[in-house]
Order: structure tokens, then sequence, then C-alpha cells
């Protein structure tokens, strides 16, 4: 029997992470979306179905180790490997509120407990789901990571005073944990390199979702375009990249 691709996207029950599955399952793959919430993700997935992808949902709250590793367990006795891992789920710290709006993650007056919050979510939960995926990942003729990272990760970006990134208000959360991904990628990168694993970093842009109450300018299935294409990467695809729709993004 011919090999079926099977993607997991993390954060999927809505927003980008949701496009993404879409996009994913209209290409023929079987898709699974991690969601916090099995009643949400039994709802999305059979939305998603009902446009005739191969959908499921898969319960993944990538701050929980145990749900972690019983996720990839119930992967791997269900589908044997798993060809793309999107790394998508995120959280800004501060609500539905878009980054540069949120006075609450200003450096000098940040909440830690905020600061670790996000961190074990956009960082550390990257690890945890990238880690237990690795052995499925393994077993895929060519295995692709995308970490969603964003615009306002770029250090080169933002730190120039003239440049439209410096404008933003300044985060000690959700940006340095969007630049920690960036560095996290290019490790895993290094590391993975010699297996033909290709791990790259997406800037999806400025996207209508509830994490920016809906100020976003891109429709989700624009901004998961990016995340798509890096999914399906051919063999001489690059690894350890930095991108946006338009191309390669500065680190
Ligand atoms: P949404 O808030 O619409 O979706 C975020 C998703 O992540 C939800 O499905 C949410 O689940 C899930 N999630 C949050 N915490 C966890 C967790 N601990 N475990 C598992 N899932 C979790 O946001 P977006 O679609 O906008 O964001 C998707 C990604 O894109 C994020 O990484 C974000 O930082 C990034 N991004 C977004 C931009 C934008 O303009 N929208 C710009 C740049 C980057 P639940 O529904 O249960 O809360």
């Amino acid at each position: 029997t011919p090999h079926q691709k099977i993607a997991l996207v993390t954060g999927a029950n809505k927003g980008i992470g949701r496009a993404a599955a879409d996009q994913l399952a209209a290409l023929g793959m079987t898709v699974l979306i991690g969601v916090r919430e099995p009643r949400r993700g039994e709802e999305a997935a059979a939305t998603l179905r009902a446009s005739g992808g191969d959908v499921h949902a898969v319960t993944l709250d990538v701050t929980d180790q145990a749900i972690v590793r019983a996720a990839a367990r119930w992967v791997g006795e269900r589908f044997g490997h798993l060809d793309v891992l999107i790394n998508n789920a995120g959280i800004t710290g501060s609500g539905n509120v878009s980054p540069e709006h949120a006075h609450d993650q200003i450096p000098s007056s940040v909440d830690l407990d905020m600061v670790r919050a996000v961190f074990e979510t956009n960082v550390f939960g990257v690890i945890a789901v990238t880690n237990a995926m690795l052995p499925l990942l393994r077993r895929s003729p060519a295995p692709r990571i995308v970490n969603v990272s964003s615009h306002a990760a770029s250090l080169t970006l933002t730190s120039d005073p003239d440049g439209p990134f410096a404008a933003l208000l300044p985060s000690a959360a959700y940006t340095p944990s969007k630049s920690a991904l960036s560095a996290l990628t290019v490790q895993y990168a290094n590391e993975l390199r010699k297996d033909g694993i290709l791990v790259n970093a997406a800037a999806p842009g400025y996207v209508d979702t509830d994490s920016n109450n809906h100020t976003g300018h891109l429709t989700p299935a624009q901004g998961a375009t990016v995340l798509v294409r890096l999914a399906t990467l051919g063999a001489d695809g690059p690894t350890g990249g930095f991108f946006s729709v338009d191309g390669p993004l500065p680190w």
C-alpha cells in the first residue's frame, strides 16, 4: 500500500492551525488536530471532515507531559508514523489582545508568572511535543517540522530603531518567546539535518484570529499558506530557516 502521509498540527481547533489542517487535508494527508479541549476538538474535526478531509482530533495540551506522551502513544498505535509536525499552539499571555497593544507585556513592569506561562506553551511545549513525536517522525520517508514563530521574533527587524517593528509596544513575554522558538528551530535543524528531517520557522503575518481580537488583516487561510509550504518541502528544501509567505526573513 502507498505511504499515507500523517500530519499533526497543535492548537488546531481554531485560527491559523485549523486553516493549516484544512489545507493539509485538501492535499490528501490524514490530519490530526491537537486540541486542549476534546469537545471543541471533535466539533472542529467534524467540520473539517465535512469538506472532505480525513481529520481526527487528538487531545494535546502541549504543557502537560503526560498528555503529550499519551498523544504520541495514540498516534503510534493508530497510524504507526508521523510525516509532518506543525508546532502551532501558542498564547500571547495577554488574552485575546495583540502583543503590540498588550501593556502588561512591557519589560519593566511585566508579571514574571505571565512570562513563565507564555514560555511554557510557546517554547517548552514545542520541545515536549517535538521530542515525543520524533520517534514517529523518524519512521517517515520525508519528515518535516514547522515551528510557528512571528515577524516580531526577528531580532534583526525589531532592533532596527527606524524599522516598523521598533514601533511595536515592547514585550518581555510573547516576543522573546518567539525569538527563543526561532533559536530552538536552528538547534533542532542542526541536530536533525543528517537524518533528513527539515525543521523551519514560519511567520504567518498579521492574521485575523482570536489571539489579536480579530485585528489582523490576513485570513487564517492566508496565514497558513507558509506553514503548509514548509510542511510539504521537497528533499532539496531548506532546513534551519525562517520564512514568511514572501520568502526568507532575517533572524
Ligand atoms: P488562536 O488563539 O486563534 O489559536 C491558538 C491555538 O493554540 C488554539 O487552538 C489554542 O487552543 C491553542 N493553544 C493554546 N495553548 C495551548 C496549549 N497549552 N496546548 C495546546 N494548544 C494550545 O491564535 P492564532 O491562530 O493566531 O495563533 C496560532 C499561532 O500563530 C500561535 O503560535 C501564534 O503565536 C502565531 N502567530 C499568530 C499571529 C497572528 O497574527 N494571529 C502572528 C504571528 C504568529 P484553545 O482554543 O483551547 O485556547
